[in-house]
């Protein structure tokens, strides 16, 4: 999804967005960093000095509520946000934060707990910890 439509799909549900949302989404959906709020926070600043870290969170929460963008949780470091919300995987580095994705017929997972559980599943939340190819290169030296 865009953000043409993301916004429509929005503006149908009530929600009036403002020309610094509207650069906190479009930024979130162009960049596959997988990107802390605090990332986000900087890069709208540039455009929009005036923004708040209070108005990138709330932001983002509402996209999240709205099911147009997916937060990984990650233990106690920092939430990373992510403009795709469609259930993929993720593998993030212990070193240096990197966040990757990868496709994954593990999702099938969500009808296998259903099975198991009678619970109705809506999402699930799996990431997988490491060490990136980089760090690897960097721990030879
Ligand atoms: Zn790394
Ligand atoms: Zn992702």
């Amino acid at each position: 999804m865009d953000a043409v439509e993301i916004l429509k799909g929005l503006k149908d549900k009530g929600v009036r967005f403002t020309p610094q949302r509207q650069a906190i989404l479009e930024f979130l959906l162009a960049t596959d960093i997988h990107p802390t709020a605090e990332d986000i926070y900087k890069q709208v600043k540039v455009k929009f000095p005036g923004v708040s870290l209070g108005t990138i969170y709330n932001t983002l929460n509402m996209l999240k509520e709205h099911g147009f963008i997916l937060e990984l949780t990650c233990g106690d470091m920092s939430s990373r946000f992510d403009g795709n919300p469609v259930n993929h995987y993720h593998a993030m580095c212990n070193r240096c934060g990197k966040v990757v994705d990868f496709p994954c017929d593990l999702v099938e997972m969500d009808k296998y707990v259903a099975e198991k559980t009678n619970f109705i599943i809506n999402t699930h939340n799996l990431v997988f910890y490491g060490i990136c190819p980089e760090c690897q290169k960097e721990q030879q030296h």
